[in-house]
């Protein structure tokens, strides 16, 4: 596996994270997991089989995103890779799960042949970004004072993360895509729990869009600021439900 195909992955994902160490080339092929923070990218890997002998809390301490490839002779675990998201989600760390590996573990042993280990990957859906306007909307009395009801959670339980995520793009293109005439009053305080994290988000209209997100409240959105936008409701969704 090549360093360059791996940072590109993350980069089409997350914009924010530079990776600059140039050393890591003739590395990465053997490495299980890789920590890449703003500047410099570290890298650890497992002494045996499964990968949870890097799972201690101060190793992700100061990191900005999480990056879990595996190789070519190690299992790697699901139910692993499931503590070590919740960790990463609970410590507000980006998590990006790009790479199966051959020897994929859950419920039973899978061989999995290299030119599905990207696909399987990205059909475990586990990513994670961390946005940090979550920070600043946390300093938000208003803003924070927004969370999922037991009743959001149930629904969201039901319906799937897909459904939400197909909710909250029509949500956005209904509501936000064009400035409307009671811009402000356009989304519900509740009865979904889009609405919620569009509130909680800043996201709720065009006015809160320009002042938090600094998007021109008189332009159409373009298809890349919708889906950025439904990827941080849903990401918020996910540390709500993680955080509980
Ligand atoms: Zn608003």
């Amino acid at each position: 596996m090549e360093f360059q195909w791996i940072t590109e992955k993350v980069n089409i994902t997350c914009k924010h994270i530079i990776c600059t160490d140039p050393d890591l080339y003739s590395y990465v092929d053997k490495k299980d997991l890789i920590v890449y923070t703003k500047n410099k990218v570290h890298f650890r890997y497992a002494k045996n089989g499964l990968l949870n002998t890097v799972c201690q809390s101060k190793d992700i301490d100061g990191f900005t995103a999480v990056c879990v490839c595996g190789n070519e002779k190690d299992i790697l675990d699901y139910k692993w890779l499931i503590e070590y998201r919740k960790e990463c989600i609970k410590k507000h760390i980006s998590f990006y799960f790009i790479y199966t590996g051959k020897y994929f573990y859950k419920d039973k042993l899978y061989r999995i042949d290299v030119s599905n280990r990207v696909c399987q990957a990205e059909k475990a859906q586990l990513n994670f970004i961390y946005y940090p306007v979550y920070d600043a909307l946390k300093k938000s009395k208003f803003r924070a004072s927004f969370h999922l009801k037991e009743s959001d959670q149930q629904y969201i339980k039901e319906k799937g993360m897909d459904v939400m995520t197909r909710h909250a793009y029509d949500f956005i293109v209904q509501r936000l895509k064009y400035k409307l005439i009671n811009d402000g009053k356009q989304t519900p305080m509740k009865g979904h729990p889009v609405f919620i994290a569009m509130h909680a988000c800043a996201c709720c209209c065009r006015g809160c869009l320009y002042k938090w997100h600094h998007i021109d409240s008189n332009m159409v959105l373009e298809e890349e600021q919708i889906n950025t936008i439904v990827s941080i409701l849903i990401n918020w969704i996910v540390l709500e439900l993680e955080c509980i």
